[in-house]
């Protein structure tokens, strides 16, 4: 299965996709750790993201679907199911994964949607920002980040909804509890 982990900065993503790969053992590409792996590195990719992120501004498309074409194929053991941590991000980003994944017989199979309030978000994220050591976490970047979200990334909902994919869950509350929920939804979708 593919599946998709969505929603905004701080949604819970990447703690989710965690709990995930422990059930199902599907490869997992978070996007934002590829990047930032590569700001760590201080590679040239690493300095073009970084340019980018601590603006809170998505990378160009054409370069993240490279890199993601990239890892996937270093990847083979992701033929049999991944979980997408970040990306899609943006309609082309979409269209580009339905084309990728076709070329091996797989598609999208569910996206999940984990869904907080703005407020929520923006305070796990400047919590997060007390440790976490990203240019990104920090006040101004975040607001930043929140309206790409909105203006970019949101309109995928609509997208997904519309093919029957998208499943929406609330992400506040437990992290059990949330997890529970969408292992629910997987499962709903698993035999589709
Ligand atoms: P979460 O906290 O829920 O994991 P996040 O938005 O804080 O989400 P990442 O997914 O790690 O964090 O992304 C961090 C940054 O990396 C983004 O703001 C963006 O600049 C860049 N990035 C990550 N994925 C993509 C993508 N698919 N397309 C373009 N840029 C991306
Ligand atoms: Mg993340």
């Amino acid at each position: 299965m593919n599946i998709v982990i969505f929603g905004a900065p701080g949604s819970g993503k990447g703690t989710q996709s965690a709990l995930l790969i422990e059930e199902y053992g599907y490869y997992h590409i978070s996007t934002g750790d590829v990047l930032r792996a590569q700001i760590a590195q201080g590679t040239e990719l690493g300095k073009i993201a970084d340019s980018y992120i601590s603006k809170g501004q998505l990378i160009p498309d054409e370069l993240m679907i490279d890199i993601l074409d990239e890892v996937l194929a270093e990847h083979p053991e992701s033929a049999k199911g991944v979980i997408f941590d970040g990306f899609p991000r943006t309609i082309h980003q979409a269209e580009t994964l339905d084309a990728l994944l076709a070329k091996r017989n797989g598609k999208v199979d569910v996206v999940v949607g984990l869904e907080v309030e703005e407020e929520e978000l923006i305070e796990r994220l400047i919590n997060r920002g007390k440790t976490s050591g990203r240019s990104d976490d920090n006040l101004d970047t975040i607001k930043k980040r929140l309206d790409v979200y909105n203006n970019q990334t949101n309109v995928l909902r609509d997208h997904y909804k519309s093919q029957g994919k998208y499943e929406a869950v609330h992400g506040m509350g437990s992290i059990e509890g949330i997890f529970e929920n969408i292992k629910t939804l997987i499962e709903k979708h698993r035999s589709r």
